[in-house]
């Protein structure tokens, strides 16, 4: 993503030489080199064990095992299945010094980083975070969000009571290259459901929205996806197609997925139906596969839909892409974006995983424009101090980059940052590894690098 990937350092390429994929028929895992590219990794398990990787990210077809475990990626599936975190049963890699690790969901680890590792975590400031936990297991001043890439993993890293041994090897999944490199990952498979059953409701306001994924939670959803209503626009659902009878007028269509055997779906739909109708209607159900894939292509038709609106000069630039915010605090986020943006005077797509709370905003910038550079610096501003304001973090799955590194403190609070920077001082000193990234060097401009245009869509 913008500014986070790379900066001005020295690249490491993993996709070549470490692309292997070992599929284990005995534990049902498969082993990635950090450079295989995600979509090979799931067809693998499909082939092989009939099972599949529940939690890849939209850009699947291209990133890699190594990236999705730095960023503590998440798609779809997420809502039902949760983030990269709980999919990696293992790691290997090498630390800043260029010596292996190895680290295992069992809590065993090798090699000189698991030592550091282990002190890590036994320091006062750590020991300190582990003892004030919160009744509900929260760290203190932790986020109460459902998904995160921001900062460091210390709410699953550090023990859950004093008395017991640190979960090592979650630290580096979201840690974005600036603990250590990743050569290899075990991830864990899920059996591949017998069928599954696609829902579109339309949403009349964010109040509505709020109620609506958290009802739907309970109707058995394993996907909750937005639709914002110039998505709806742009890309014409709202007059032509299925969906255009409940997207005109609509605030967002929620694309609703459901999953099981045959008797589980129907049922589940069947709920997710009535939960629909007690808010804007009973939506569009899809009465077989196709139909579903038909329903699933509005949804991922997004990023080559917005890529195109750069031939009408606006350019669609991620800078606030990937906030996430608790579940109940979603409608006055999105009512407070809305008003930032319109002060602003971007156009922006709105689009993402409304139930996970996790919403990608892609303002349009006019890069002809003089002023635009102080309006994406004010609207960066403003977001994050609303994202602050309502318990949320900047990043749900895309990781802070060099863009969010400096509102870490904003965002964490003085605690919690100086958590991250200890981290980064222990397992880093020498800040070789992704200067910039996460934790901010001295006097860093988020907007540095940014620079608007036209991509091509992979
Ligand atoms: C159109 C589009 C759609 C996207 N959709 C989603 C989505 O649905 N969900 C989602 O979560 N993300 C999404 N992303 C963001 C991104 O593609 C994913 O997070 C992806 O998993 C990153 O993997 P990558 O291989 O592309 O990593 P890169 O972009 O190459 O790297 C990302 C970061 O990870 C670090 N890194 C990469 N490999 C390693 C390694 N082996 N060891 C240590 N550090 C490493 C890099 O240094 C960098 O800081 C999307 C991006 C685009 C452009």
């Amino acid at each position: 993503m913008p500014g986070g990937n790379l900066g001005p350092s020295v690249v490491l390429a993993v996709a070549h030489g470490v692309s292997q994929i070992h599929v284990d028929r005995e534990t049902g895992t498969v082993l990635a080199g950090a450079g295989a590219v995600a979509d090979a990794v799931d067809a693998a398990v499909r082939r092989t064990l009939g099972r599949r990787l529940p939690f890849l990210p939209a850009s699947a077809a291209w990133c890699t095992a190594g990236g999705l475990v730095a960023n503590n990626s998440a798609g779809a599936g997420t809502f039902g299945h949760g983030a990269t975190h709980l999919w990696v049963e293992a790691l290997a890699g090498v630390d800043r010094t260029g010596e292996s690790f190895r680290l295992a969901r069992d809590g065993t680890g090798e090699g000189p980083l698991a030592r550091s590792l282990r002190e890590l975590a036994a320091r006062s400031t750590f020991a300190h975070l582990t003892a004030d936990r919160g009744v509900d297991g929260l760290l203190p001043g932790w986020p109460r969000v459902r998904k995160n890439s921001s900062g460091y993993a210390l709410d699953r890293f550090l023990p859950s009571t004093p008395d017991r041994d640190p979960n090592l090897m979650e630290i580096l999944v979201g840690s974005e290259g600036t603990l250590a490199v990743v050569t290899e990952v075990r991830f864990r498979t899920a059996p591949i459901p017998d069928a599954r059953g696609v829902l579109l409701l339309r949403v009349r306001d964010p109040g509505e929205l709020v109620s609506l994924v958290m009802e739907l939670e309970e109707a058995g959803a394993v996907a909750c996806e937005m639709l914002g209503r110039r998505f709806l626009e742009i890309s014409g659902l709202n007059w032509e197609g299925p969906a255009a009878p409940l997207a005109r007028d609509a605030y967002a269509l929620l694309l609703v997925e459901v999953e099981g055997s045959r008797e589980e779906v129907a049922t589940r739909l069947d709920r997710a139906q009535e939960v629909g109708r007690r808010h804007a209607g009973e939506g569009l159900r899809a009465r077989s596969a196709q139909e579903a894939d038909q329903l699933w292509k509005l949804r991922k038709a997004a990023s080559p839909i917005i890529a195109r609106q750069a031939s009408r000069g606006l350019v669609s630039t991620q800078f606030i892409e990937d906030s996430v915010v608790p579940v109940p605090m979603l409608g006055r986020y999105l009512e407070g974006l809305d008003r930032i943006l319109r002060e602003a005077r971007f156009d922006a797509v709105v689009f993402g995983h409304a139930g996970d709370g996790n919403i990608h905003v892609n303002p349009l910038v006019d890069v002809e424009s003089p002023d635009w550079r102080p309006r994406v610096q004010r609207t960066l501003e403003e977001v994050a101090n609303l994202v602050a304001e309502l318990g949320g973090t900047l990043a749900g799955e895309h990781g802070d980059g060099r863009l969010r590194a400096p509102f870490l403190r904003r965002i964490w609070g003085d605690r919690l940052e100086g958590a991250f920077r200890e981290v980064k001082e222990v397992l880093d000193p020498e800040g070789i590894l992704n200067p910039g990234v996460v934790i901010p060097l001295p006097g860093q401009d988020p907007l540095d690098g940014l620079a608007p245009r036209p991509r091509s869509h992979p």
